[in-house]
C-alpha cells in the first residue's frame, strides 16, 4: 500500500487564552444541551450580535479568539484532524456566497414556521430550537470536515464568517477600523527567511509572507487573527499590530 505524502501544512499548537481554551463548552451547551432544553438556542442571537459588532471594529478576530465553534475545532479536534489542504471548491467565492444564501433562507423558512406559535407558550422553545439545531449542525458537520479534511475546513465557507467580512467590509468605510484593527505585521523586513511556515502553520491556509502590503501588514479579510504565524516565525518577526498611520519606505526582502 502505498504511503500519503506528509502534509505540507503542520500541526502547530498555539497558546490559548482562559476564555477560548474552554469556550467550546458552550457549543456542546447549546448544540446538544439544547436538543433537551430549547431555550439554550436562545442564547445564539446574542452570540452572532456579539460576532458582527466585534467584525465592524477588528475583522474576523472573533473566529481566532472567541467563536465556540473554533474553540471546539482547535481544542478538541486538531489531534484527529488529517491536516491537509482544504478543497479549492471551499474557498470558491460562488461557494461561500451560495452557503450563505442558503443559510438566510433556510433560518428564514423556520422562523416562518414558528410564526404561529407566536404568542404561546411555545414560541420561545420552538424559536430556541431553530438555533440550537443550527449551533449542532455546525458542530457535525464542521466537526466531521475537522477531522477528515483540516481543523478550519467549515471557517472557509461559514456563513458567520462571511457576515463578519460583510460588516469588516462597511467597518472600514465607516473608519471605525481605524484605531481598533489589529494585523498581522512584519517588523522586520529585513530579517524574513521567506521561508512559509507563516502559511504552512495557518489553519486559514493563507499565505502572509507572500501578500504583505507596502506597509508590511496582511491586509487578507480571512484572517482569524489567531497568533499561530506569530508564534511560529523562526525569526520572531511578527506581531498583531495597529499600524494606521504612514507606511515606511519598503525594502526588498
Ligand atoms: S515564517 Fe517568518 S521568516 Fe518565515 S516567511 Fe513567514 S514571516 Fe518570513
Ligand atoms: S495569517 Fe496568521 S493570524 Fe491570520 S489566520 Fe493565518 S495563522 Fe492566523
Amino acid at each position: 500500500m502505498s504511503k500519503q505524502p506528509p502534509s505540507y501544512y503542520l500541526k502547530t499548537s498555539r497558546a490559548f487564552s482562559p476564555l477560548y481554551k474552554y469556550a467550546w463548552l458552550l457549543t456542546v451547551l447549546i448544540g446538544i444541551g439544547g436538543q433537551l432544553f430549547p431555550l439554550l438556542g436562545l442564547l445564539v442571537p446574542f452570540i452572532m450580535a456579539a460576532l458582527l459588532a466585534t467584525s465592524l471594529f477588528k475583522g474576523k478576530y472573533w473566529c481566532g479568539n472567541y467563536c465556540p465553534h473554533g474553540s471546539f475545532f482547535d481544542n478538541l479536534l486538531k489531534p484527529l484532524s488529517r491536516h491537509l489542504k482544504v478543497p479549492q471548491l471551499f474557498r470558491a467565492k460562488a461557494f461561500i456566497i451560495f452557503v450563505l444564501l442558503f443559510f438566510m433562507y433556510n433560518l428564514a423558512a423556520r422562523f416562518i414556521n414558528v410564526y404561529d406559535a407566536m404568542g404561546t407558550g411555545e414560541f420561545y422553545e420552538k424559536l430556541g430550537l431553530i438555533f440550537a439545531s443550527t449551533y449542532l449542525m455546525v458542530l457535525l458537520v464542521g466537526g466531521l470536515l475537522a477531522v477528515i479534511i483540516n481543523t478550519r475546513t467549515w471557517c472557509h465557507f461559514c456563513p458567520m464568517g462571511t457576515m463578519q467580512i460583510l460588516m469588516y467590509k462597511l467597518g472600514k468605510a465607516l473608519g471605525l477600523t481605524n484605531k481598533t484593527d489589529k494585523k498581522v505585521t512584519l517588523e522586520q523586513p529585513d530579517l524574513c527567511r521567506s521561508c512559509g511556515k507563516c502559511a504552512r502553520v495557518c489553519p486559514m491556509q493563507l499565505t502572509p509572507h507572500q501578500n504583505f502590503s507596502e506597509n508590511y501588514q496582511f491586509d487578507d479579510e480571512q484572517c482569524i487573527r489567531c497568533h499561530i504565524c506569530i508564534e511560529s516565525c523562526p525569526p520572531a518577526i511578527l506581531s498583531l499590530a495597529n499600524r494606521v498611520k504612514e507606511a515606511p519606505h519598503r525594502e526588498s526582502i
